[in-house]
């Protein structure tokens, strides 16, 4: 009758929910060793002028290089490291490769241009990270104005107050902070009001399907007219075609990070890039 079925609903529920644990546990546990065996690197996205060509900057970005050299990306993992926490042992691993890497450069001469870490909201929470960031980039004698620090959008639900203090405790340090994915969450212009940041990143979803892209032209026009008279820096993320760079230069914006130029690459890949300065 109806009982039995309706129990029957239960189990299977209840199964799956058990089963979605164990696979979360487990991929819990996959993590924990991938860390312990150094198995997450850093991808370099370059940030590129679009009116010089010249490169201005990268973002690193985590991948997870399994064992049989099979590449994860962070869409596969990353929340359920924010879940568990090891969210900051692992965006600490990443500024260590970059650290790594720009270290190496400098010390054969390069002169190398900022790349920016992303950082999960999670940081903000623990009193003892910025002191750990700093302390972390000086014992690699990297100029601390070589590290951006990416907050995404989302981070910023959190006090107003408490984000715009410890954006001027980054600053103190002698980094700069990022707003990522400006403009998809609800409080962009809010933020701006009360946070010091040193760039905005026009999130991707921007550029994506637009079909009026008159509206979209107003848009950027106004985001980098406002930038500017805020002493902020602008980001496109997510260039993709011609077009994409044609409405951005038009529109005043002039840093483009995005699949047109660069797709995410390897330290292999970058180095050279890095080296020459110019895509
Ligand atoms: P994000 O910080 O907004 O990074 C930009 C994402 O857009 C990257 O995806 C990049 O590969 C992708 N992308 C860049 N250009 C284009 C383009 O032209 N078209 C399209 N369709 N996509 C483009 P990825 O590497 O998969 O990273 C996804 C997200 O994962 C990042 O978004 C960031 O929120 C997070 N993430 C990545 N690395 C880290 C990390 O080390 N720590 C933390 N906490 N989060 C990270
Ligand atoms: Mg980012
Ligand atoms: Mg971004
Ligand atoms: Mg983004």
């Amino acid at each position: 009758g109806a009982k039995s079925t309706l129990h029957r609903r239960i189990e299977h529920y209840s199964r799956e929910h058990d089963e979605r644990l164990a696979r979360n546990e487990q991929m819990k546990r996959a993590v924990e060793r991938a860390l312990e065996q150094n198995e997450f690197v850093a991808f370099y996205q370059p940030k590129v002028n679009v009116e010089t060509n010249s490169l201005v900057g990268a973002e690193a970005l985590v991948r997870w290089r399994k064992e049989d050299g099979s590449l994860v990306p962070p869409l596969e993992f990353i929340s359920m490291c924010e879940k568990t926490g090891l969210v900051i042992e692992l965006d600490m691993a990443v500024l260590e490769k970059v650290l790594r890497f720009l270290k190496k450069n400098l010390d054969d001469g390069i002169e190398c241009v900022p790349v920016s870490v992303n950082f999960s909201r999670l940081h903000l929470l623990d009193d003892g990270f910025i002191d750990r960031v700093a302390d972390t980039i000086r014992r690699y004698g990297v100029p601390a104005r070589l590290i951006e620090m990416e907050l995404t959008e989302s981070a910023m639900f959190d006090s107003q107050e408490a984000i715009a203090s410890f954006v001027e405790s980054v600053h103190e340090k002698g980094l700069c902070v990022a707003m990522d994915d400006f403009g998809s969450g609800y409080s962009s212009l809010n933020m701006l009001k009360d946070i010091p940041i040193d760039v905005l990143k026009i999130d991707q979803g921007f550029l994506r399907n637009t079909e009026d892209s008159d509206r979209l032209a107003v848009i950027f026009a106004s985001v980098a007219q406002m930038a500017q008279n805020l002493d902020i820096d602008v980001v496109v993320e997510g260039v993709e075609t011609a077009d994409n760079v044609d409405l951005m230069k038009r529109n005043g914006c002039f840093v483009a990070q995005g699949y047109f130029y660069a797709r995410p690459m390897s330290e292999d890949e970058f180095e050279p890039i890095l080296r020459k300065g110019t895509l």
